[in-house]
């Protein structure tokens, strides 16, 4: 090889930092160890599957949210923060916040989805999404205001009865207590609609002793800052709330859709078997702004399991590109589910287990300590959780 390859990667959440992550780990010639670079427009890494955790302060944002500058030190990998704003695929350029241009050989772009609040009149300005930590942040500091408040109940709707709004929902009422009353707005007949029966049950069950009210096949209407406007088969309710939550929809970002490549229907990126967006082979896509299949020909959904398991092909398939050596079809292996159900507890479904109550919450915090970026953060957060019950039993 003449010169050092350049990898370029869009995005550091699962799909972006866990590919940087493994494109350092493999077997590289000394001199021919490729440049890597990581741009993301935040200054962390987010485990989202432990967000929740924040509104019950069961977590602290530092574990769950690490700097990427912490996670990427002494791998040579080189990041820049800035929102990517270009993609020239034909100079094969990315430039970032409209100044920096960074050159690659090798591209892969990884930019996750947002929650689109367009879509209801007043959802912008009136609902809040739970996707980052500065929703979260919102979120937290909205609840403490209205704690403080001489409010007798504090009414919270959340928009959407799929795994985000059942596990937020069951963290904001144990977070509220006796003041709480909760709701979910959901269109569908039934919450968490791709769900195993089991934790469709066991959910069911966490929302009924937290007194959860679940208003299906109900659309929202309009958000206001007081009140929401409901239909159900028809009718217009309009109910008082202190507090809305929107935890539906997943839309692609701005950047994904100004890419003069391939999509679906859905604004996601085609792409092959082995990651490789159609018509440019040195262009990889994956987490949740590609459109992936199973062996079977269906659409994977747009989770943390997926990307995760993709970067690894990604890094892998990418080396291979370059070592010219055949690539891997990626081939996706369900583990199963997990949902957190208020403090303390956890349903979880796979690989022929079911748990549920403590034993299901121990287990999914076991899973996803493994599933942390590098075994540093990973002993430096399983020490925090050994110790910390110790030091507040002692405090
Ligand atoms: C609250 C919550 C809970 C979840 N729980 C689970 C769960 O329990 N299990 C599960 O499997 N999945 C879960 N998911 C889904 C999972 O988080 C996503 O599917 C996964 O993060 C997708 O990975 P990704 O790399 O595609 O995108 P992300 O992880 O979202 O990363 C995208 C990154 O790109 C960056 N970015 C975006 N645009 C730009 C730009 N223009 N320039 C630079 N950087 C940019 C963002 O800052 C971000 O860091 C959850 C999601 C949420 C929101």
């Amino acid at each position: 090889m003449t010169k050092k390859q350049r990898i370029c990667i869009v995005g550091g959440g699962f799909g972006g930092l866990y590919t940087a992550l493994r494109l350092h780990e493999l077997p590289w010639e000394i001199e021919d160890k490729p440049e890597i670079t990581l741009i993301d427009k935040g200054d962390r890494f987010l485990f989202s599957p432990l967000l929740y955790e924040l509104i019950t302060e069961e977590i602290q944002s530092w574990e769950i949210a690490p700097p990427f500058e912490e996670v990427l030190a002494h791998t040579g990998i080189i990041f820049r923060q800035g929102a990517v704003t270009n993609i020239d695929l034909d100079s094969k350029q990315v430039t970032v916040d409209n100044s920096l241009t960074v050159h690659y050989d090798k591209l892969v772009i990884s930019t996750g989805g947002k929650t689109p609040l367009d879509k209801v009149s007043g959802a912008l300005t009136n609902a809040i999404p739970f996707r980052s930590l500065k929703d979260a942040y919102r979120i937290i500091e909205k609840l403490r205001l209205l704690e403080d408040s001489n409010l007798d109940k504090i009414r919270v709707a959340i928009v959407g009865g799929g795994y985000s709004g059942v596990e937020l929902a069951c963290k904001v009422a144990d977070r509220l207590g006796e003041k709480g009353r909760v709701r979910i707005i959901d269109r569908g007949t039934q919450i968490l609609d791709h769900a195993t029966d089991f934790n469709r049950k066991t959910a069911l069950k966490a929302l009924e002793e937290r007194q959860i009210w679940l208003d299906l096949e109900t659309e929202v209407a309009k958000v206001e800052a007081e009140e929401i406007d409901l239909v159900y088969k028809g009718q217009v309710d309009t109910i008082p709330v202190d507090l809305v939550l929107w935890t539906v929809g997943n839309q692609v970002s701005t950047l994904t859709e100004q890419l003069n490549l391939e999509k679906s229907d859905r604004g996601l990126l085609k792409i092959q078997n082995t990651l490789q967006v159609l018509d440019n082979d040195d262009v990889y896509a994956l987490g949740d702004i590609a459109e992936c299949r199973d062996e079977e020909g269906n659409i994977l959904p747009a989770t943390a399991q997926v990307a995760f398991q993709q970067s690894d092909y990604c890094a892998w398939n990418i080396w291979a590109q370059i070592n010219h050596k055949p690539l891997l079809p990626f081939r996706y292996q369900a583990l199963g589910e997990m949902m957190a159900l208020g403090v303390d507890s956890a349903s979880l479904s796979g690989l022929g287990l079911q748990l549920d109550g403590s034993l299901a919450y121990i287990a999914r915090r076991l899973i996803y300590l493994y599933r942390l970026p590098t075994l540093k953060h990973q002993l430096t957060v399983g020490l925090n959780w050994i110790t910390q019950p110790l030091v507040e039993l002692l405090s």
